[in-house]
């Protein structure tokens, strides 16, 4: 009996063939816009002590409450599978001194994510975000940068029907007074809220604005908005952000409604859609953070950034602009024509030293006849072939189909001083 197949964990899925290659061109776009602008990679580990994301992304919030997947190590200490990265972000900005450096310090990752969800088209358990975080600024133009970067990103991979939704939430101080306007609006309507959202009016009050529950949808239609009672400060903020999306001429609607799913935004929240998407309509989204980096223990910094889905992008993205670049082609293919071990090696030896030398080489590694790797040859479309023997070997121009004999040893040369002289 044969034991049974084992498959990819539900949720997940294998990376190829083309798939592979539109990830790669995504990469590259998204790698030349935001290096462009200034913003370093970073990688964080794939996990974090549960502890990061329990104080970074909140308590309330449904990642921390049920989306995480969470272990202990060997010695009983509590981690979680990353399920966003903004926390890490700002954690290694603490860890490594990155207030020292001229600030705002502009990171930039692609890197994947783990969340406990219902798997489903455009939802997954692990998936993929290429993100971009400023941190050590409050400038409205870090926003407004920050926010028009994706939409270039979006329109760069042609990301269709896309609308860009913009608030502000206020600082932590002017939300205080807010929250216990609408704490007061929510307990006077209790009756007519979902479960979900009736629990959580002490906790998260701001998330009633995300339900699709009916009774509570009419409550939030009168619920006092945010929008309208910032302070000054922030609504001057809001109103400079604004200005300068306008100058980059980023279209968005205001959304006085908008709430993000973490608990650490401050001021500008922001999120795009695309209605080519269906149901997962979410393509990226962020905001600022300006208390986060000194929940985690680092000195007070302000933050702002993003994260947008890759998956996403890739489905709501015009497949013929991530047509990633064909392979470097083959500059020199090694066949040989003795399976001998002595021409094997002197085979193998010439293409170790010609992509020493810098070239592009390949040979057969399936023991094939020398009809067999030739063919092979031709469907790389190989420029030059060198055929070793036991006696000599052969150098073959696959363009003008020129051949000559010449010393294994000066293979490498006369490709070199070959290409040269096309
Ligand atoms: P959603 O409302 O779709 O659950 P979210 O608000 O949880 O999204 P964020 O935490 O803001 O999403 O993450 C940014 C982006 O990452 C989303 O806009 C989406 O493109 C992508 N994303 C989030 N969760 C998943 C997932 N489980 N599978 C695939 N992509 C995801
Ligand atoms: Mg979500």
């Amino acid at each position: 009996m044969s034991d049974s197949k084992i498959k990819a964990p539900r949720g997940t899925f294998d990376v190829l063939g083309d798939q592979a290659a539109s990830r790669t061109a995504l990469e590259v776009r998204a790698r030349s816009i935001l290096e462009g602008a200034g913003y370093e990679r970073i990688e964080t580990p794939a996990f974090e002590a549960t502890e990061l994301f329990a104080r970074g992304v909140g308590e309330s919030t449904d990642i921390v409450k049920k989306e995480m997947f969470t272990f202990e190590d060997g010695a009983g200490r509590s981690m979680t599978l990353r399920p966003e990265g903004t926390a890490p972000v700002c954690r290694a900005y603490v860890e490594h001194g990155m207030h020292k450096r001229r600030q705002p310090v502009k990171l930039w990752y692609l890197s994947s994510f783990f969340r406990h969800e219902r798997a489903q088209a455009g939802r997954y358990r692990e998936f993929w975000q290429v993100g971009a975080e400023a941190l050590g600024s409050e400038d409205p133009a870090v926003d407004a940068e920050s926010i028009t970067l994706l939409a270039t990103l979006l329109a760069e991979t042609g990301v269709t029907d896309v609308r860009l939704r913009l608030s502000s939430l206020g600082s932590v101080e002017s939300r205080s007074e807010y929250r216990e306007r609408l704490q007061a609006h929510l307990r006077a309507h209790e009756d007519s809220l979902s479960e979900d959202v009736r629990s959580r009016i002490e906790l998260n009050p701001l998330r009633a604005f995300d339900s699709d529950h009916p009774g509570t949808r009419t409550v939030m239609a009168s619920a006092p908005r945010l929008l309208e009672h910032l302070s000054t400060e922030d609504a001057a903020h809001f109103e400079q952000v604004r200005a300068l999306l306008d100058a980059a001429k980023v279209t968005y609607e205001i959304d006085s409604t908008l709430v993000r799913g973490l608990d650490y935004y401050t001021r500008t929240v922001f999120e795009f859609t695309s209605a080519s998407l269906g149901a997962q309509s979410g393509v990226g989204g962020g905001g600022r953070y300006d208390g986060l980096v000194e929940r985690l223990g680092g000195p007070a910094t302000p933050g702002m950034g993003w994260a947008a889905g890759i998956e996403r992008i890739l489905l709501a993205g015009d497949r013929s602009q991530a047509t990633p670049a064909a392979p470097p082609p083959v500059e020199l293919f090694v066949a040989i024509d003795d399976q001998g071990h002595d021409v094997r090696a002197a085979g193998f030896g010439l293409v170790s030293e010609a992509r020493t030398a810098g070239l592009t080489a390949q040979m057969d590694l399936g023991g094939r006849s020398l009809k067999g790797q030739l063919g092979h040859a031709n469907a790389l479309g190989a420029r030059f072939v060198a055929i070793v023997g036991v006696e000599q070997t052969t150098l073959r121009d696959m363009q003008t189909g020129d051949q000559q004999p010449v010393a294994t040893d000066a293979v490498v040369h006369a490709v070199l001083r070959g290409q040269h002289d096309l």
